[in-house]
This record gives C-alpha cells, structure tokens and sequence, in this order.
C-alpha cells in the first residue's frame, strides 16, 4: 500500500514542464510564463499630465488663491500623442491634456477646474503642490526591471502589462494536451439508450471538464471495451497527440480489469493500492516511444473524480509550468460526526457552511458510496481526513479542498 504521498510523487515523476514557445500576446491568456520578462522601456516613458489643464511653474501660480486669482498668458497647447518636446518659459501656462507630455520647466499641472478655462489667458485660483497632477516617467516600471517572473499563469491584467511595455510575443509553456479514455464493456455514450446492464460513460465527461478547466487542451478519446486488443490499439492511436494519458476503469482486481492487466505485462506502468478512500487502485507509467505519461483511475465516478483532485492536477500543473502545489484548501470545523478507514486518507464529499466571524462548517453531503456521483454534484469541498483519524467529531478542524476554484 502506498501513500498518497508517495504515489503523487511517483505521479509527478513522470512528468516535467512541456518545452517553452513563443505565443502571440492574446494566445498566451492563461499559459504560463516560461521566461522571466524584463522591460525594455520605462513606464511611463515620460512625464504626462493626468488631467486636463495649464502645465505651470510652481514660482508663477505659488500665490494663487480663490480670493486672489493668478492671471497668465496661455502660450501653447500640448495634446497626447506624438509631438516636438515642448519648454514652458517663465510667466506662461502651455493648456495641457490628459496623457500629453509636460514640458520642460513645468513642476505641476492645474487642472482645468481650478481655472476659468481660458485660452488666451488664464485666470487661476489654486496653487497645486510641486509635482502635483503630473505622472513622473519610470514611477510604473523601470527600464531594465523584470516586471513578471517565469511560473506566472497569464492572467487579463499581465497581457495589458506586456502589451504596455510593447511586448508582442512572449515564451510561454503550452497548454498540456490531455487524451481521456474511458473503459468498459458496459459504457453508453450520453444520448444513445441504456441497454439492461448499462451504464452512462460520466467519467470521460467529467474527468474532459476537469482537464478543460484547469486550462488543459483535453478531449475524449473515445470509450474502449474491456478488450487486450481493442486497449492497446486505442492507447497506441492516441499516444501521439497527448501529453498526458488518463484513463478510467479496469484497475481493480476482477476479471475484466483489463487496463491493469495489459498494462503492467508491459512494464512500464506500476499499479498500487494507495491509502487514500476514495480511489484506492491507482496505475503510474509512460507508455510509446515518446514515453508519454499515463495515469490510469478507478471506475467508479467519484473515485475517478477524487483521484483527479489529488493526483490528476499537480501532474496537469507540472506540465503547464507551475509549481505543482497542493490545490487551495480552507479549514473549516466539523459540523457533524462521520467515521474514516484507519490508515488512509479520506477526502469527504461536503459542502461548507460559512460564519461570519468565524470558521466556517463542513458538513458530508449524500452518501460517501463511491458510485454516488449525484452525492458528489451536490458537494462544494472535499474535507481531507488525516490516515490516523477514524472518527471526525463535531468542532474537528479539517482542511478542506474547494471544488469550483475557477482558476486554470
Ligand atoms: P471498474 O474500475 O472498471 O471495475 O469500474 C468500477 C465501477 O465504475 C463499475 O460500477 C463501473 O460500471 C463504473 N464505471 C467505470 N467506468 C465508468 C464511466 N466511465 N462512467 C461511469 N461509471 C463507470
Ligand atoms: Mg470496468
């Protein structure tokens, strides 16, 4: 029997980061930054009003007040965009729009709302503070900084930033490619009728969804028979346009449990009893010439789901990328008692309960039958029972993996 521990780690053995590329910005939402990216610019690269008004010197407008108006000549206008470099001389305000550039000898920009807006002359009834409405060059990013460090997962606001420091392109690790196979002489696609004996392939859609919404590039391969041959053609057909193999099913120790038994004469794919309830029968390998990775779950749906959570993602992250950290837990206090298998880990279907103030309460939800996969629809978390732990009791803190994170 091994660890949950020990089988993530001999999970992510078989993977590491997928070879950078070099993606146009807008493809690189959500990829994750393989090079750390320095700024050739600065931002922003130069001193820009942020408002609409009269670039002044301080010495000219220092006495201005609402009851004692300063008056100067408007010696020229300055709009955004690109322009001569402008010098204002002493005694004059150049009038000044958002975003223009400020010219040489002007400490500060008051805004036309301090003013009578006039466009000959000017009358002012404030004095701004030095610097005051300018925007300095550089105070964003500095020429020669690194702005975003390779492991960043792109997210909307780093393409405006890469775009901001004219970057068009950037190298990024590509979206790992998934292929799901589900197994089984009873599976019926979703949609065609259920004869006597069969069963709705769930796990090929949901294990698709669970790769999808993670950022993977997935699809189904296809529901495959309990067949020697008919599984090795449909591995050996999807093996070149993986990077990751998963399959559901046939690891168990029956008669028909034909993924383990094909694939460990292979050799290359070890299959475990892992303590962890559910999804105990667990398979581990690479397969083909490009010793792609291959992880083979457990039928039932929640097994195969569950097994997902714990071993699917880090391997899915690791090839993305991304450090392969455990997925984001809470801690919640129990809101109920329930028994767990000495020496396993038990990752409870439940949902949450949040308290103002306070830890919020996790309560199991349905049945903990690993067929139940209503039960499992209906949950929010997984609360994650340590291997000593038999008995969780009301007020038991438990860390508890959260289900709809919306992150990639
Ligand atoms: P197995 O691991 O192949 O022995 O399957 C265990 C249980 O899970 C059986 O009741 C199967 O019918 C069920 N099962 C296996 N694959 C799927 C699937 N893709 N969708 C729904 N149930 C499945
Ligand atoms: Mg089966």
């Amino acid at each position: 029997m091994r660890t949950v521990d020990e089988h993530l780690a001999d999970c992510l053995s078989v993977v590491s980061p997928l070879p950078s590329v070099e993606l146009r910005l807008l493809d690189a939402l959500h990829r994750v930054l393989a090079e750390d990216v320095v700024s050739s610019v600065e931002l922003p690269g130069f001193g820009n009003s942020s408002m609409d008004g009269y670039a002044v010197r301080l010495s000219d407008v220092a006495s201005a007040a609402p009851g004692h108006p300063v008056t100067l000549p408007v010696a020229g206008d300055v709009t955004a965009g690109p322009t001569e470099r402008t010098s204002l001389s002493p005694g004059t305000v150049t009038r000044i729009m958002t975003g223009a550039p400020v010219p040489t000898g002007a400490d500060a920009v008051v805004p036309v709302e301090w003013t009578d807006g006039g466009a000959t002359t000017v009358r002012i009834t404030r004095a701004p503070a030095a610097g005051q409405f300018v925007r300095r060059a550089g105070e964003d990013v500095r020429t020669g900084a690194t702005v975003l460090a390779a492991g960043t997962r792109l997210a909307p606001r780093h393409v405006a930033l890469l775009a901001a420091v004219g970057r068009a392109t950037v190298r990024v690790h590509p979206a790992p490619r998934v292929v799901v196979l589900s197994t089984g002489d009873e599976l019926v696609p979703p949609g065609d009728d259920l004869p006597f004996g069969g069963v709705h392939d769930a796990n090929g859609y949901g294990l698709v969804a669970a790769a999808r919404d993670l950022g993977a590039v997935a699809r189904h391969g296809g529901i495959v028979p309990d067949d020697p041959q008919a599984l090795l053609r449909a591995l050996w057909s999807v093996l070149g346009d993986a990077d990751l193999v998963v399959t559901s099913g046939g690891v168990s120790a029956g008669t028909r449990d034909t993924v383990k038994a094909v694939l460990a004469g292979l050799g290359t794919v070890r299959f475990e009893k892992v303590a962890v309830q559910p999804g105990m029968p667990q398979g581990v390998g690479v397969l083909g010439p490009a010793r792609t990775p291959v992880l083979t779950l457990p039928g039932n749906p929640v097994s195969s789901l569950v097994s997902f959570e714990i071993f699917v993602r880090p391997v899915l992250r690791t090839l993305a990328g991304e450090p392969a950290v455990a997925p984001p837990a809470v801690t919640a206090v129990a809101g109920a008692s329930w028994s767990s298998p000495p020496g396993k880990r038990q990752f409870t279907r439940a949902v949450l309960t949040e308290r103002p103030g306070d830890l919020p309460v996790v309560t199991p939800v349905g049945g903990q039958g690993a067929h139940l996969v209503a039960a499992l629809a209906g949950a929010t978390c997984l609360a994650v029972v340590p291997e000593e732990v038999t008995d969780v009791r009301p007020g038991h803190e438990l860390a508890c993996l959260l289900l709809d994170r919306g992150d990639r």
